[in-house]
């Protein structure tokens, strides 16, 4: 692929349409670049939506499969109509209670895009995001822009614009650089094609927000999260949900946020070391024999540890815990410290110095879920 010099604005503080880094990308865009952006949850990686050949790009560099469709990102709610039809009252009331923020609906989608960013099909992805510099970007525009993450296909998601560059660096016009993303995990994904409103990916909206703001029995999961041990959901109607009536995202099937080092991910039932009901100290005595078998086999262990775990874990495994390279990813009382250091821990990960990186399960509920569902398509072995 063709290199090219990327360049990097780096902005503090308060920005605007008018900025001077602002126009330059703005005007980049508009002559059909790519250009990185930080947004509240990941960085994304932007082209005009209505121009083919900018979105095209966007597959090119990123290496995505044509079959996984963009999200449009807005401005304002007030534009949602331009690229979108036949929207729900509903819709409307989650804009009022959630945009700008991390949540992406799933709408009827109106002919105004390039085809490219919906791969096709009849329904749209928008999103407005609250990030400053996100929103100056597409308001100096004023176009819709298509942006997913931008990291190239299956790595980690990037929260820091060393993690766009790692991926990225000569092949993309440029990045605005604002320094760390706020959420640290992708938006929600809302279908309102279907009903009950379903869930496709979870993010830091939760159900129970949007259950909150449109009542119980109007949003769902998707029932491929019905793995999730801890979550309670309402009761569905079978006759109706069929797997034909629920479409999932394309991006679902799709390998994703893989490290370069293989992880495991440790459930035990899917209890977790904060499950009152679990005996921890048959969870530690599994883990520390499983500890000693790989350290015996000569395989150097990354262990991804919540805070909280690190006293328990230290007097429960002796000498063993020795072995081990600890990388602190948060408290697990606060899942969004976990989820702001996910991905940068993630790619972190260097096969030079470490064989297996392991990780314990989080309890699947709110931004819980999230974390969880990351970390399952990351994981290469999900050990129950
Ligand atoms: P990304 O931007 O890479 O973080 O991923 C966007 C997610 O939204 C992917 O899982 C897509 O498959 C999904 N998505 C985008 N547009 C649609 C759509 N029209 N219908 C269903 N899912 C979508
Ligand atoms: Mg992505």
């Amino acid at each position: 692929m063709k290199q090219m010099k990327t360049k990097r604005w780096q902005l503090h503080g308060l920005v605007s349409p008018d900025h001077p880094f602002i126009r330059e990308a703005g005007a980049l865009l508009l002559q059909g670049e790519l250009i990185a952006f930080p947004t509240e949850t990941v960085y994304g990686l932007g082209a005009i939506a209505d121009s083919g050949e900018a979105v095209q790009k966007i597959f090119n560099v990123k290496g995505r499969p044509a079959d996984n469709p963009l999200i449009v990102h807005l401005a304002e709610i007030e534009t949602v109509a331009t690229v979108a039809e036949d929207i729900p009252e509903e819709a409307w009331v989650l804009l009022e209670t959630f945009a700008p923020g991390p949540l992406t609906l799933i709408l009827k989608g109106k002919s105004v895009l390039s085809p490219l960013v919906t791969a096709g099909l009849p329904s749209v992805a928008v999103r407005i995001p609250a990030h400053p510099v996100a929103r100056s970007l597409i308001a100096s525009v004023k176009k819709p822009v298509a942006a997913p993450s931008a990291n190239r296909s299956g790595r980690p998601s990037p929260t820091r614009a060393e993690h766009v560059l790692q991926d990225l660096d000569g092949r993309i016009a440029g990045i605005l650089d604002a320094g760390p993303t706020g959420y640290g995990v992708e938006s929600t994904v809302l279908d309102m094609t279907v009903f009950p409103y379903t869930i496709l990916r979870p993010g830091a909206v939760t159900l129970s927000d949007l259950q909150g703001a449109l009542g119980e029995g109007r949003v769902r999961l998707h029932r491929s999260f019905d793995f999730a041990p801890t979550v309670q959901e309402p009761e569905r109607d079978e006759a109706k949900d069929t797997e034909d009536t629920v479409p999932r995202a394309p991006g679902m099937k799709y390998r994703h946020y893989a490290p370069d080092v293989p992880l495991t991910l440790w459930l035990f039932n899917g209890k977790t070391l904060d499950s009152g009901s679990y005996d921890v100290r048959t969870y530690l005595m599994r883990l520390k024999a499983a500890f000693q078998t790989m350290v015996a086999e000569g395989v150097r262990i990354s262990f991804l540890a919540y805070e909280e775990d690190l006293p328990i874990l230290k007097a429960a495994l002796g000498d063993t815990f020795k072995t081990l390279h600890v990388l602190n990813v948060g408290r697990r009382s606060h899942p969004e410290e976990v989820a702001r250091s996910l991905y940068d821990v993630l790619r972190s990960l260097d096969p030079e110095v470490t064989d297996r990186a392991v990780m314990l399960g989080l309890r699947e509920e709110g931004l819980g879920l999230a974390i969880m569902n990351r970390l399952r398509k990351a994981a290469s072995e999900v050990i129950a």
